[in-house]
């Protein structure tokens, strides 16, 4: 028995079976035009939520969601959220580089401001800020000692600034 197309008022052929939702249990029947049609047109992703998107890419790529399998190591996982965020749209503008690329100057500046190399621009301003009020040489008891300080966060703020590319 041949079926006839899907396509409201085709009277082809459907030799073509394209899924109907995503658990591609279920199929239309289209002749070729009108599958080719519907491929175009289908979103895998639609009507998921951008953490059952995040979930569904993290079971195809480790067979379980990240939450659930602590051994994909940082580069899967990296390589995940660039996909996700590819789907999703969404930036990384505030996404510090990888830490293995760094030369000295920029993990010593992050460590005079007392940082974890991971740390975020935002992190490093907010620190900056608490920092330098502690430090100021106008407030400070021992301005010599306060001086040093301050120059140093300064010099390893204005370093990251380029860093971070502000
Ligand atoms: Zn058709």
């Amino acid at each position: 028995m041949i079926t006839k197309c899907d396509h409201p008022g085709c009277t082809k052929a459907g030799t073509c079976r394209a899924p109907k939702n995503r658990d591609l249990r279920e199929y239309w029947h289209f002749c070729q035009k009108h599958a080719a049609e519907y491929n175009k047109n289908w979103n895998y992703y639609a009507n998921m939520t951008p953490q059952e998107i995040e979930e569904d890419w993290e079971r195809q790529t480790f067979g379980a969601p990240l939450k659930d399998t602590k051994t994909a190591n940082a580069n899967e996982a990296e390589y995940v959220q660039f996909l996700n965020d590819f789907i999703t749209g969404r930036s990384r503008f505030d996404h510090a580089p990888k830490p293995s690329k760094l030369g000295t100057n920029i993990t010593n500046a992050f460590r005079a401001l007392d940082l974890p190399i991971t740390a975020t621009w935002r992190e490093v301003g907010a620190k900056y800020r608490a920092l330098a009020k502690k430090h100021h040489p106008d407030t400070a008891e021992n301005k010599e000692s306060a001086t040093t300080e301050f120059t140093k966060i300064t010099n390893a703020y204005n370093t990251l600034k380029q860093y971070f590319n502000k």
